[in-house]
């Protein structure tokens, strides 16, 4: 197995473009994911594929801070996508083999608490902001 290769912003947001783009209807849209959702079960993982990860590996511990100028929140369907930021700088990418939308993934917590999540990548929300 291959490590997966570091997506820098112009990539992600090619990824994001092409994404966002997509209108057939599918299977993983079933659940919104437009903000940050647990893994809904009618998620069809077996159809995700990693392209790629926004983890550096810059840093031991990436930040845990979070980008939010105009005040969203983190479970919001509008926050901003800052590759630098809390969770984003935790995330792989995937995209649908079936229709070909990017998604969002890391997984939160640890010990006993753990929670996958996953959220659409969008062009519109990505900010290259430095930390
Ligand atoms: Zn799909």
């Amino acid at each position: 197995m291959t490590t997966p290769s570091v997506l820098d912003f112009a990539a992600l947001t090619e990824l994001a473009t092409a994404s966002e783009r997509v209108s057939i209807d599918c299977a993983c849209i079933a659940t919104p994911t437009d903000g940050w959702q647990t893994l809904p079960l009618s998620m069809p993982v077996a159809q995700l594929r990693e392209v790629g990860t926004l983890v550096t590996g810059d840093e031991d511990e990436p930040s845990f801070a979070e980008y939010h100028p105009d005040g969203t929140r983190y479970w919001a369907a509008e926050a901003p996508i800052a590759p630098r930021y809390f969770p984003y700088n935790r995330c792989s990418v995937s995209e649908c083999t079936v229709c070909g939308r990017c998604y969002l993934r890391y997984t939160e917590g640890g010990g006993y608490f753990v929670d996958q999540r996953i959220r659409l990548l969008k062009a519109s929300l990505l900010a290259d902001a430095a930390l």
